[in-house]
């Protein structure tokens, strides 16, 4: 198998994505079903970690929810910068990031320890 788990923290930096410019999101961050704006663009801080979240639904019903490793994340130091955003009920001292429109998720995780929300590049669209 190939990247073994490469945990050193690489953050911000080595991005290869064309959506992130100066390590931060270039255009602005949407729900990919309904389009709502969860972030202002060069707002989210781009970082590579590895973390386990369950596949993405559009129902908040998650029972039988297979899980994923996700590594790129955009980081959101304060939940009161998201244009909008909701919130699971609480799993693991954390909240799952959900569309506060169309309440799909989770579209990352909110830290309740640190307070630190980390929004998924993969389960988002940059428009
Ligand atoms: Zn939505």
């Amino acid at each position: 198998m190939s990247d073994t788990e490469a945990k050193e923290a690489t953050n911000g930096v080595n991005n290869q994505n064309k959506n992130v410019e100066d390590g931060k999101n270039k255009l602005a961050v949407r729900c990919q079903f309904c389009g709502s704006k969860i972030l202002e663009k060069q707002i989210g801080q781009y970082m590579v970690i590895e973390k386990e979240l369950p596949e993405i639904h559009q129902a908040s019903n998650t029972e039988g929810i297979k899980k994923e490793v996700i590594k790129e994340f955009y980081h959101v130091k304060d939940m009161y910068i998201f244009e909008n955003i909701g919130f699971t009920h609480e799993v693991d001292n954390c909240k799952y990031l959900t569309c506060a429109d169309c309440e799909a998720g989770p579209l990352g995780w909110f830290d309740i320890s640190t307070k630190q929300s980390y929004l998924a590049l993969s389960r988002i669209v940059h428009k």
